[in-house]
């Protein structure tokens, strides 16, 4: 599968399990249907997402993105807009349900207003985050 941002190759990671498609430039992550909830369900606190991935497909869409395509069907994917920690979060989802793409820092973003600062739900997200981080790259964000 292709990033949909600099449409190189993915590759695929393994988190106890649970396969997702990262850009190694750092563009960031996409989250196939369910997966999102596996990784949380993997990272030992499987209610910090219950609902989350249901909330985030339920959104309405925003503007049309710029060019960018799913993964999966080549579609173009739609832009919908949820509050993060530090302002508004605009991300990236196939309209056939196929699933979600993060640029890199987006998704910590969202799950930081969902996750209080200690107990198991932070630990998880450090997990996560600590785990998305490897391959994050070292360059600024790109976007087109
Ligand atoms: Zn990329
Ligand atoms: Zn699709």
């Amino acid at each position: 599968m292709q990033c949909p941002v600099c449409h190189i190759d993915q590759v695929i990671v393994e988190f106890h399990g649970v396969e997702l498609d990262v850009c190694i430039d750092g563009c960031g992550t996409w989250f196939d249907d369910d997966e999102l909830r596996q990784l949380f369900e993997a990272a030992g606190a499987p209610a910090l997402v219950a609902d989350l991935e249901q909330r985030l497909q339920e959104l309405p869409p925003g503007r049309d993105g710029p060019t960018r395509r799913c993964p999966r069907c080549a579609g173009r994917m739609q832009h919908v807009q949820t509050p993060g920690a530090s302002g508004q979060v605009i991300f990236d989802r196939c309209r056939r349900g196929h699933g979600l793409w993060f640029d890199r820092g987006e998704l910590e973003e969202i799950l930081s207003l969902e996750v209080s600062t200690d107990g198991e739900g932070a630990r998880a997200l450090a997990t996560v985050r600590a785990f998305l981080g490897q391959f994050a790259g070292d360059g600024s964000p790109r976007d087109g």
